[in-house]
């Protein structure tokens, strides 16, 4: 199933056709708020149950084509965004030009794996555009795309075994991980408000299939920039989510970034970037 955000905060199945609205399918109130957000957590957690009703309501409602519609990020107010840095070896090969340009040194700190958090309120939807920093462009920083399958936790919890990870993700969906190139914390550089655009929808791990092989493409203006399977993830992602585990409790709803693939590269206000990853979907975003 592919479940999709949209309007003021509708719930959304996509169907062949466009999206079905099955917000009212839902067995519990549904709360418009965005900050509150409560009943997407819900979901996330008891999607197994409620499943089979909404994929009745999909079934009968009247489907809404998807120009007619304004989606927004298939999540909704996660307690973190937790994300994987130096998973690819080509990006992390990459990553000592980058700094050496960047920082004038390489941090060998940086070339390992680990995961670090991002803020909740950079997120942003396929249907909004990447705002740059002035203060940042003013100061020449460069700032990168990273074109990444993220994962939704379902499920939550603490200390999850790799092999039991599937059973704690509710789906996956296409995330950028917007970042400035400076001597600044991690934590700052990739929090600015649309830092992390998701969508276009999320697609449940049964219709995803094996996340261990998907393709990943990006293109800025055209040009092929990111082009990468997620066999080559050095930590893959149930890996990832036995380590983030290990820290912290993952709650529903959570989100999990799985690290850029190589080709990273700086972005300009008036790109479009476009954003692929096979069986999810793709989504165009403009720069600004
Ligand atoms: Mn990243």
């Amino acid at each position: 199933m592919r479940l999709a955000i949209f309007g003021e905060q509708r719930l959304g199945v996509l169907t062949g056709g466009g999206v079905a609205d099955v917000t009212h399918a839902l067995p519990w109130p549904h709360d418009p708020d965005p900050l509150t957000a409560g009943w997407w957590r819900r979901l996330c957690r008891d999607f197994t149950a409620v499943r089979p009703a909404l994929a009745r309501a999909a079934a009968q409602a009247t489907v809404l084509p998807l120009s007619e519609v304004r989606l927004k990020a298939p999540v909704l107010g996660p307690s973190k965004i937790i994300a994987a840095a130096s998973n690819y070896s080509g990006h992390v090969t990459e990553m000592h030009e980058v700094q050496r340009r960047t920082l004038g040194r390489v941090e060998s700190w940086m070339m390992e794996f680990d995961v670090f958090l991002k803020a909740p309120s950079a997120v942003s939807g396929p249907a909004d555009d990447i705002v740059l920093p002035p203060a940042e462009l003013a100061a020449g920083h460069e700032i990168h795309h990273e074109s990444e399958l993220v994962a939704v936790i379902g499920v939550g919890g603490k200390d999850i075994p790799a092999a039991s990870a599937p059973g704690h993700l509710l789906g996956y969906t296409i995330g950028l991980d917007i970042t400035v190139r400076s001597a600044a914390d991690r934590s700052r550089r990739k929090s600015y408000d649309t830092f992390s655009p998701l969508g276009p929808w999320l697609t449940t791990l049964d219709e995803a299939g094996d996340a261990g092989d998907l393709d990943i493409e990006l293109e800025c203006n055209g040009m092929a920039r990111q082009k990468v399977n997620t066999s080559g993830l050095l930590v893959p992602l149930p890996d990832i989510v036995a380590y983030a585990s290990s820290v912290m409790t993952l709650l529903p709803g959570d989100v999990i970034f799985t690290g850029a693939p190589p080709g990273v590269g700086p972005i300009a206000p008036g790109d479009r970037l476009r954003t692929r990853i096979s069986r999810l979907g793709e989504m165009e975003l403009r720069v600004r």
